[in-house]
């Protein structure tokens, strides 16, 4: 008998129960402009819509406007995304634009070694002299650029346009290598295109939901919302090694053996097909490869994968159960799944188990893969770095005439080959080769894997060019230049969330000082280098976006049937594709491959197997525990290069860092809860508070990943299909600090 729904706890609710509420006092702190909170006397006179800018859920906002200015915001009530609630960074989203170390003019660092305030003319001067001079020295794979799923699309577009098109340079990657890389090559090589099939009233349509590497409740609270909202008592499976927030939710919850996720997904599978729980019609009809996959998966057993993951094989069992006999299955996936060292291989398992069961294409189903980043989905599609603009091939000469020929700019100038990976770029630094790096928007220094060697990989470069709102930042501290730049809701453009829903941002606030839309300075850039004339037709943000409808014209992605920004905004966000011609109601919710229909040329969808790999650093008796990294609150993003700068979100999350360890391991150990304590890897140490807990398991320990020494304890792995990095597991040992510096 199926047990009872456990699932009415709100996220918001849950935030309270672990943070404390959100109370009128607390937003009322200096700089805090959440709960539609205005400052006295900022009495708006106007609201206007937009879309969030930090996380993939892609929530309307609704801001509040005095004179043209934001004062205030709350979320917007008819937005089918987040029907009037919004986390708290989106309550909080004014907040970081009025920080105080907001990059307010061009920084060049003097022959002191002091970065000094320059002139926009004399910035774009050295930009330009400085990457031209290792360019016809070292050649054109001599400089890469850095980018970032966090601008909207029309920015990331002429960026990549101008970079490779523009200045000639060859290797480009963006931050979204660190989280969707993996979902990216997955949905590539089993769907023939980067598509998420999703629509997120799948979630409320659901009879089982099954969340693997997602702790939902705290990294995407709002779709947790959509879960809460589910009528039909879903069962919610959770696979993750810790009892998360949205595990404590769980009506089955599954605390596996850190990355021992493929092999109980193959097991799973050959549950499945041993059982006849598949859906062979849909198998013969719309899939290839089912016969390698069976073989494939033959000799995993429910004790082969019990053995790996330290589960019961009647939970195994139960898994496949629920799986087999659901109606509508739904399959979500996120970082616990994306950053192994096998990850691609997991995230087709998660896809093969949809697909056999003929779990797609219908309500309530999907193999999922939730975003990280505001605009990750724009970045994958129109970024210009592993794809050619619109989601096409580098290596495709008709693609490549189409794109010239869309852009207006001779042919010879687009390469014929991808970028190299980020890992790759830094490798290329590392060795020399690479000598000029342009970061837009990401803090490479702070979040790349492996820290401590990341930084040093950095000072390497002859001419590090860093484009961000803030100067302290990790990598603006490091950087020859710094280009000031405007943040979300100081420009205009369009974000592509999760479910594939394009939603428009809006200028709202004026940037500080000297400071420029990231569009803006591209221009400015490209009129510098002597290329400006290539880039007219990319004469504003709206004009670009109509570059981008023609770009995406014949592919999955076709936007050809939004007509313009207005219809973004009176739709309240559109899905792709939608192609010319066709016509969509607002705030619709459409998803994929309803007519089983998939993207490669034979219109199937491919089934994917591998064999398991080894872990890349195992546990020893030096290092014993497996350290796990993740979203510590939903007040807390990334780096916390924004989060940081509110008041009111500095007050919900712990200001030390942190470390999650079992009670048992804490009492073996001598460890006092909240005493300082050694988190200590192969390649460096963090010190941390202690919190004994038995979210984590023994002989587990658990950091965020948003404190500033985090990455100094990861292991530089990468999936070799993705190389997304694996920042999920590595070996550290603990241990306190002497009584005498508890208290420094
Ligand atoms: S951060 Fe994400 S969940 Fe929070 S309000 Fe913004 S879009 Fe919504």
């Amino acid at each position: 008998m199926k047990a009872p729904p456990k699932l009415v706890t709100g996220a918001l609710e849950l935030l309270h129960q672990r943070q404390g509420p959100l109370t009128r006092e607390l937003l009322r702190e200096p700089g805090g402009f959440g709960i539609g909170q205005v400052p006295a006397g900022k009495k708006p006179d106007a609201t206007t819509t937009a879309v969030c800018g930090f996380c993939s859920t892609g929530c309307g906002l609704e801001v509040h406007l005095q004179a043209g200015e934001a004062v205030g915001l709350s979320p917007a009530r008819d937005y089918s995304v987040n029907f009037g609630m919004a986390c708290p960074k989106g309550w909080e989203a004014l907040a970081p634009l009025r920080a105080k170390d907001r990059a307010t003019t061009p920084l060049l660092r003097n022959e002191r070694g002091v970065l000094v305030p320059a002139t926009w003319d004399r910035a774009l001067e050295a930009f330009t002299r400085r990457m031209k001079a290792i360019i016809e020295k070292h050649g054109p794979e001599s400089v890469a650029w850095l980018g970032t799923g966090q601008i909207p699309t029309e920015e990331l577009a002429l960026l990549g346009a101008f970079a490779k098109f523009g200045m000639g340079v060859v290797h480009g990657d963006g931050n979204t290598r660190q989280c969707m890389a993996t979902a990216v090559v997955a949905y590539k090589q089993s769907f023939g295109f980067d598509a998420p099939p999703y629509t997120y009233e799948d979630f409320e349509q659901s009879d089982v939901i099954v969340l693997v590497g997602s702790n939902l409740c705290i990294a995407h609270p709002i779709l947790w919302e959509h879960v809460c909202r589910n009528p039909h008592s879903p069962e919610i499976v959770v696979i993750d090694p810790r009892r998360t927030e949205t595990a404590m939710n769980a009506t089955l919850h599954l605390p596996l053996a850190p990355k021992s996720d493929l092999t109980l997904f193959y097991a799973v599978t050959h549950h499945l097909i041993s059982r006849g729980w598949i859906d062979r019609d849909f198998i013969d009809a719309h899939t290839t490869g089912f016969e390698d996959l069976a073989r494939q998966v033959s000799s995993f057993s429910l004790a082969h994968a019990a053995a790996a993951t330290g589960l019961p094989t009647e939970q195994i069992a139960r898994l496949a159960q629920l799986i087999g006999t659901g109606k509508r299955v739904s399959i979500w996936w996120t970082m616990g799944v994306n950053q192994s060292h096998e990850a691609v291989r997991t995230a087709q398992a998660l896809i093969n188990l949809a697909l056999i069961t003929g779990n797609i294409g219908r309500p309530g189903t999907g193999a999922n893969s939730i975003t990280g980043q505001c605009n990750a989905m724009g970045s994958r599609l129109f970024s210009n770095t592993t794809n050619l603009l619109g989601g096409r091939d580098f290596t495709n000469p008709e693609h490549r005439a189409t794109v010239a020929k869309t852009l207006g700019i001779p042919v010879e100038r687009i390469p014929d080959r991808p970028s190299l990976a980020y890992d790759q770029i830094m490798e290329g630094i590392l060795r020399g080769k690479i000598k000029g790096l342009w970061i837009v928007a990401t803090n490479t220094a702070h979040s790349w894997i492996n820290q401590a060697d990341a930084v040093e990989v950095l000072k390497r470069l002859d001419f590090l060019v860093v484009q961000d709102m803030y100067t302290t930042t990790e990598t603006a501290s490091l950087a020859h230049l710094v280009l000031p730049a405007a943040g979300w809701g100081e420009k205009e453009g369009t974000f592509i969330n999760s479910e594939r829903r394009i939603g428009l941002l809006k200028k709202v606030s004026r940037a500080p000082g000297e400071a420029l839309a990231d569009f803006s300075i591209i221009k400015l850039l490209a009129e510098a280098w002597g290329v400006g004339d290539l880039f007219r037709r990319f004469s504003d943000p709206e004009a670009t976006f109509q570059l981008l409808k023609e770009l995406s014209r014949g592919q999955p992605c076709d936007i050809t049937g939004i007509e313009d920004y207005a219809m973004l905004d009176d739709k309240r966000g559109i899905q792709w594709p939608l192609r010319e011609g066709e016509r969509v109601v607002a705030q619709s919710q459409r998803r994929l491959f309803a007519d089983g229909t998939f993207f490669h040329a034979d219109g199937r969808a491919k089934l994917i197997a591998d064999d398991p790999r080894p872990v890349p650093e195992t546990t020893s008796a030096e290092f014993p525990f497996v350290l796990l990294t993740g979203r510590g609150s939903s007040s807390q993003w990334h780096t916390q290069t924004r989060t940081a700068k509110s008041a009111v979100l500095r007050r919900l999350y712990p200001s030390e860092p942190y470390v999650e360890v079992s009670p048992d391991d804490a009492e073996r150990l001598a460890i006092e809860p909240g005493t300082w304590v050694i988190v200590e890897s192969r390649r460096g140490m963090l010190r941390a508070r202690a919190h004994p807990t038995h979210v984590v398991r023994p002989g587990q320990v658990f950091v965020p990943m948003h404190y500033a020494k985090a990455n100094q304890l990861t292991f530089p792995a990468f999936d070799p299909h993705s190389r997304q990095p694996s920042y999920k597991h590595c070996a550290v040992r603990l241990r306190p600090v002497e009584a005498a510096d508890q208290a420094t």
